[in-house]
Order: structure tokens, then sequence, then C-alpha cells
């Protein structure tokens, strides 16, 4: 018998429940389709450079162990029936996920395998826990991040881990398949992707990764996590996104470092509540509303942003006049991906000091980002925007000066993706208009010339903000 294996955002072998319970039918056909469904958000850029990669990755560890990875492009929906139907499987398997729509469109598709008499298996690879599974004591979803963390926490616990035998069993035959090449995933001219050198999507990556951090970066995690320019987390988010490495195998990890002794358990704690806030977001994201649109919090759905090309132009350049914010611009155009406190930093600037509507960073984020995710990318950005579930409350406005000064605070993030005002000295490298114009001279710095002055004042932005958000307080 043959069970088809539809890949998705689990591009592993090993810890893959679907490939498990695909093994346990038969004969085994991978599938892989580039989903062009009307449900699905086309991916973005810095995505699809990944993904080509990761699906090359996956294709040799399949072709490795005597299997393949056929490739389609077109809607699931039709498509895994009908290769399905060519290839004679009784059987489905995949990994369930929980993007706005895909639930809905997986559930429809389970009927009609299932009235064609297949069997369906869907299983939880992509998640420590099934995002509806876990529920307030009346049964109801959680909206605030530290009781939904609290009430999950004690109930994870990591499956042995699985690994693919030597060979996987083959199909009698193999149904045509497109090449990778044909898709054209990469950048050509100009090739944007130079500075993403230092990736290594495929589970192998992946799996590099995780290692390098249990030994290094783990211990100290808690305090090392807030500073940009420090090895100090572990940069798997876009393995995670693309299912090259299972979240229990991050679990497990941080578990063993403690009980080895490498790690303090405190920071072993911090690190499992950020695979948490990854959990959370899933969880929000899995009750239907598409929140790269709508505001978590109705109210929100009133502020009245400001439309300004040319500021939402130089945000994205990083030519903001802010260090902090253009350095975050700089490094996520260039590698694809930006820390998780100057992400912070740089969203609050573009919806708090320039008031421009959060779903165009949102937007910026998801074509730019290699580790680009419906649920943690809205989600984040509602967070700093204040509509969000448990989000940032809308009067706090980061300073990007003391968030500089506090968190870069001897400027070496800063100065590396902002050279023309490196030979500042610590005292101006967060504020450049603030120096004495001697200083400024010594240091090679011409405002407005060779750096931007600031697009828009502090204070003046910080007051703006405030008026403008005023409207959700009396809803
Ligand atoms: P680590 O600190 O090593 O954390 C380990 C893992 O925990 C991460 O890989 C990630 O899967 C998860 N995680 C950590 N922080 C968060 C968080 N706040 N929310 C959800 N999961 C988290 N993360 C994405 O994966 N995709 C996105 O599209 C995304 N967009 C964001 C947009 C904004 C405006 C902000 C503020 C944050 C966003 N994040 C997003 C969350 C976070 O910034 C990244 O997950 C993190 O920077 C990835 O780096 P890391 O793997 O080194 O993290």
């Amino acid at each position: 018998k043959t069970a088809l294996l539809w890949f998705r955002r689990d591009l592993r072998l090993v810890d893959n429940p679907a490939l498990v319970a695909a093994l346990a039918d038969g004969a085994v056909l991978p599938v892989y389709i580039l989903d062009e469904g009307p449900e699905v958000r086309p991916a973005g850029a810095a995505s699809l450079w990944w993904l080509n990669r990761s699906l090359a990755a996956l294709s040799a560890d399949l072709e490795a162990r005597g299997s393949r990875l056929i490739l389609r492009r077109g809607d699931p929906a039709r498509l895994i029936p009908e290769i399905a139907d060519q290839a004679g499987a009784a059987s489905v398997h995949w990994n369930d996920l929980y993007d706005p729509g895909l639930r809905e469109r997986d559930d429809r598709l389970e009927t009609r395998l299932s009235a064609a008499g297949l069997a369906v298996g869907r299983w939880n690879g992509a998640h420590l826990l099934r995002p509806d599974e876990v529920r307030t004591r009346t049964g109801g979803a959680f909206s605030v991040f530290t009781p939904f963390w609290r009430a999950a926490r004690p109930g994870i616990g990591a499956p042995e881990r699985t690994e693919p035998p030597e060979r996987l069993p083959a199909p009698a035959g193999w149904p045509a398949s497109d090449t990778l090449e044909a898709w054209g995933l990469q950048p050509t001219a100009p090739d944007w992707s130079t500075g993403f050198r230092d990736w290594s999507p495929g589970e192998a990556g992946a799996r590099q990764r995780l290692a390098a951090f249990l030994a290094r970066g783990l211990n100290g995690y808690g305090r090392a996590r807030d500073f940009p320019a420090e090895p100090g987390v572990s940069r798997l988010s876009p393995h995670l996104h693309f299912g090259e490495i299972s979240p229990f195998a991050l679990w497990r990890g941080a578990q063993n470092a403690v009980e080895r002794g490498a790690a303090p358990e405190a920071d072993a704690e911090k690190f499992l509540a950020e695979l948490g806030w990854r959990e959370f977001n899933a969880a929000i994201c899995s009750r239907g509303t598409d929140l790269a649109r709508t505001s978590f919090d109705p109210r929100f759905e009133a502020v009245a942003w400001r439309r300004d090309p040319a500021a939402l132009a130089a945000w994205r350049q990083g030519r903001t006049g802010y260090p902090i914010v253009d350095a975050g611009l700089r490094e996520l155009w260039t590698t694809g991906w930006m820390h998780n406190r100057v992400r912070m930093i740089c969203a609050s600037f573009l919806a708090k000091h320039l008031f421009i509507d959060w779903r165009e960073g949102e937007a910026w984020f998801w074509d730019t980002l290699v580790d680009a995710d419906h649920a943690s990318n809205a989600g984040n950005w509602q967070w700093v925007a204040g509509s969000g579930a448990d989000a940032a409350p809308y009067f706090r406005i980061f300073s990007p000066m003391a968030q500089g000064a506090k968190f870069d605070p001897d400027g070496r993030y800063v100065r590396k993706w902002v050279p023309e005002i490196a030979r500042l000295p610590d005292r101006w490298l967060h504020a450049p208009w603030t120096a004495p114009p001697m200083v400024l001279d010594q240091a090679g710095v011409g405002l407005g010339r060779t750096y931007p002055a600031p697009i828009v004042d502090h204070d003046f932005a910080r007051a703006r903000a405030l008026e403008a958000y005023a409207v959700v307080k009396g809803r």
C-alpha cells in the first residue's frame, strides 16, 4: 500500500509524526505543493529564498534514502486528490497548520479524500501543543499570555525522538514532478540576497544551529537575549517556521542542558517561554480572525493612521535619522532577519512615532523576513501597536534613544549597520542631532548630508500619538 506524505511547513525527516504514520502504512510518496490556493497568503521574497534551499535540502535527504520529493504548484485542494488517485495511494498524511482559512480548507480536503475511500491522518508536527488544546477552567480560550503559559507549561512533555529509516520504501511508480529551478524562487538581477550567506536552510543546518546555541547561547540567555550585538539568541526562527526542526527538539535540548549542568534552569525556562509566545500567537491566530488585517481589539479599528509614503520609504530603507531604528531595518534588508529587541523598537517607531498603520510594517516584514510567520508577525505587530491580545499599552512609547543606550550601550550594533556615524563617541551615537557641531565634524558626520536628520521630532511624535490614540480610550 502507498501513503501520500504531504510536506508543508515540516520540511524534515527526524521527529516528523506524519512521516512516522505514513511509514506505518507502507510505501511513502513524498509530495510538496507550492500552495497557490485561494486561502493562502502569497509568501514574501525572503521566505521564497529560504524555501528554495530548504526544498533542495529535503530532496537530497530523501534521495539519499532511496526516495524522492514530488514537486507541484497550484491549489492543494485539487492537486492532493489528483496525485493520490494517480499513485493509487490508500492514505494521505500531513501535519496541521493554523493560519487563517487553512484549517477549514484542510477539513474540506479531508472530507473529500475520505469520501473517495482514502484514510487521512492529520498530525501535530509544528507545535508543542495543538493551539486549541489549552483552555481556561470554563473551557474558553486564553487572551493573556501568562495564564495561558501557566496552564500550558505543565502539560508539555516531549515525545521520544523519531528517526527515519535508512531507506524509505518507494511506491511502485513516481508521478510527474516539476523541477525546483522551474519555480524560479530565487531573486535574479538585482540579487538582494548576498547578505543571506550565513544561513543554512534545511534540517542539517537547523540541527547545527541548535547545537551551537545549546553549547554557547543558552547559558545566560535570560540577560543576553536583549542585546542585539551579542550572540545571545538562537536564530532558530526560520528553521522553526519551515519545520526543519521540531519545537520538541528545542524543548529536549534545553532540558538536557539543565540536567547536564550546562545552563541554569532560569535561562532554559526563559527560552521555553519564548517558544510559549510562538504557541500563544498560533492559538490566538487559530481562532479564525485574520490578524494581519484586523485588530484583535476592535476599538483600534477607529484609529486614524497617517498616510505618509515618504516616511514609510525612509523607514523601510533605514533612513529615519534614529540610529537604532535604521540599524535594525538595514539588518533586516541585508540578512533577512532582525533581532527581537530591535524588531520591537522599529515596529514601535513606525506605529507610534510615524503613526503609520502597523499593517504597512507587517507587510514589509512579511516580504523581507526569512522567518516571516503569519501568527507571530501579525501577533507581534499588534502587540507593539497596542491592539493585540495581551499587548503593550498604547500609551507606552519607546524612546529610540533610551532603548539604544540601554541595549546597545557600547554602540557595536549601530556601528555595524550604520557605519556613516561609526566615529561618533558613544555619548552621542544614539542621538547624533544632539552632538555639538565640532563633534559631528570630527566624526565626519554631516547631518542631512552623510546621515539623515531625524525625520520626526521625538517629543512632537509622542504627543501626536497619544492624542490620536485617545480615540481608543473612550470606547
Ligand atoms: P530566540 O530568542 O532564540 O527564541 C527562540 C524561538 O522562540 C524563536 O525562534 C521563535 O520561534 C520563538 N519566539 C521568540 N520570541 C517570540 C515572540 N515574541 N513571538 C513569537 N515567537 C517567539 N517571529 C517569527 O518567528 N516570525 C515573525 O514573522 C516574527 N515577526 C515579528 C515582528 C515583530 C514586530 C516583533 C516584535 C517580533 C516578531 N517575531 C517574529 C518574534 C521574534 O522577534 C522572533 O521570533 C525572534 O527574534 C527570532 O529570533 P531567535 O530565533 O534568535 O529567537
